[in-house]
């Protein structure tokens, strides 16, 4: 997930506030004499004893680890979710593949300070950057913020040196948001400078390291980048600014190859009264590789699996729902857009997509990705969640996560809107890891997302229509997303038809 509208983290905090309130004391009272009725039966048999979602999310994150899309532990999450859904006894499973421009996995990164005194820094290549050709040493130029005329500023000075590049404390998604916005910039005019690697500042405190890339098509990035660690890079910021000339080695070893195919997981329980008719639930099973995945996105992947064990042990649905764990998502959404590509000429007869992707945050209802339309039919759908306060909607409409290519095809696409206050602290770093994960929390939004989406297959009438490309043009313009699309360098691909409903 990368947070993709400009006033997310408000939105999502406003909603947080509004439902989780304190009670009026008569509500209270209210509350206590007539309890909540009971929940449907799929939320009952998600919160009962019978549930695998902390045994299968055990061994994704434990056993497997953390696994960027092409690595072998990669393979090996693939392993898993085959596994875990003939566990859940689905009717079949498949790995489909799809394009992927490039392969990238990480091998080791290393970085020292050699003049004048010699002290190491603490570095992580950016995810789709290139390897250094073995040692590179260079002088340190302290490229500001690493904008464009912060590097027009250092002049020729730029040629052949690493720039360090300073940032502010990452806090709220808006200042997640910013970061990424600010990328693609920052590697123009690095590259229009003539520097050597940058260095860029990791925005979190006390040595955490993050993963992070830059280029949002699955691309390459054309030099090497490396986070330091925050500390030590304003320790560097602090000698510069004394005037002293510092160099600096700097060694990123990565794998790095051409085009290759990737491949997603893909379940189905097929309906008994539409089959033809799809509802799809899916979380992305990649994950970056410093820590193990498990708020981003390995929870959610372990709920899409136990929602299958729940739907497969009661009722068959009216529709089929298809389960798929994308890969590919965090070097640019590739599982997901490979999988619309392939899937194309069924997008007709998609009632809907569901996408959970912000770690075990608390579910306050679905983004309905700029359709105010299907109030009435998701409302209904979500009914049974109410008590829960999960029935919210909010019409925002997000780039950043598997959804988007869905809605490029005028899809109807929700995204779980959920709490992000335990989201942000270990986001794409080495501390995302199962010690953070809130299990009973993760498994209460289990059962919400079985009553979504067992309520959208067994309704009866689809959740909503399919756009014209007109009604999706009008929803990226309004939602600020084409001009993230044209930032990121996606706004081509839309509007030469490559991508997209045509
Ligand atoms: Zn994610």
């Amino acid at each position: 997930m990368r947070p993709g509208i400009r006033r997310f983290g408000i939105v999502a905090l406003a909603a947080a506030s509004v439902l989780s309130g304190a009670p009026a004391p008569a509500a209270r009272r209210k509350a206590a004499a007539a309890p909540a009725a009971a929940p449907p039966a799929i939320a009952a048999e998600v919160l009962s004893t019978r549930s695998r979602m902390d045994d299968d999310l055990r061994t994704l994150c434990d056993e497997i680890g953390g696994r960027a899309t092409g690595s072998r532990a990669y393979e090996a999450a693939l392993e898993w979710g085959k596994e875990a859904f003939r566990r859940a006894k689905v009717d079949s499973v498949e790995l489909e593949s799809y394009d992927a421009p490039a392969k990238w996995e990480g091998v080791r990164a290393a970085a020292s300070v050699l003049q004048p005194r010699r002290f190491p820094l603490r570095v992580v290549s950016f995810g789709n950057a290139p390897s250094t050709r073995g040692t590179l040493m260079a002088k340190l130029v302290d490229a500001g913020n690493g904008t464009r005329s912060d590097f027009d500023r250092l002049g020729t000075r730029a040629r052949g040196a690493i720039a360090l590049v300073r940032t502010k404390p990452m806090t709220s998604f808006d200042d997640l948001f910013a970061e990424y916005l600010a990328g693609p910039e920052m590697l123009k005019a690095a590259q229009a400078g003539g520097v050597a690697a940058v260095l860029f500042t990791s925005t979190r405190p006390r040595d955490l390291l993050y993963r992070h890339t830059i280029t949002f098509d699955g691309t390459i990035i054309p030099l090497p980048i490396a986070q330091v660690a925050r500390e030590d890079g304003l320790r560097l910021a602090r000698l510069l600014e004394r005037g002293l000339d510092l160099t600096v080695s700097l060694e990123i070893e990565n794998q790095v190859g051409g085009p290759w195919k990737g491949k997603n997981v893909v379940a189905e329980i097929r309906g008994s009264e539409k089959p033809d008719e799809i509802v799809l639930l899916g979380a992305h099973l990649d994950s970056w590789d410093l820590g193990t995945g498990a708020l981003d996105n390995g929870v959610n992947c372990a709920l899409v699996v136990e929602v299958a064990r729940a739907i497969a042990s009661g009722p068959r649905p009216k529709r089929t729902v298809r389960f798929v764990l994308f890969t590919g998502e965090e070097n640019g959404l590739l599982g997901s857009r490979g999988y619309v590509a392939a899937h194309e000429a069924e997008m007709d007869r998609y009632d809907a997509v569901l996408i959970h992707d912000i770690g075990d945050g608390r579910i306050l209802g679905y983004f309905t990705d700029g359709r105010p339309d299907i109030h009435g039919s998701l409302g209904q759908a979500l009914a049974p969640v109410s008590g829960w306060g999960a029935a919210g909607m909010n019409d925002e409409a997000i780039l950043g996560t598997d959804n988007f290519d869905f809605l490029l095809e005028g899809v109807p696409n929700l995204i779980a809107n959920q709490e992000t206050a335990r989201y942000l602290a270990d986001y794409h770093a080495a501390s995302d890891t199962l010690d953070k994960v809130d299990m009973a929390q993760a498994r209460k939004n289990a059962a919400i997302a079985a009553v979504a989406v067992s309520g959208i297959a067994n309704a009866p009438t689809r959740l909503g229509r399919r756009q014209s490309r007109a009604e999706i043009s009008q929803v990226l313009e309004k939602s600020g997303i084409a001009d993230q699309m044209r930032t990121y360098g996606l706004w081509a691909d839309w509007e030469s038809g490559r991508r997209g409903r045509r």
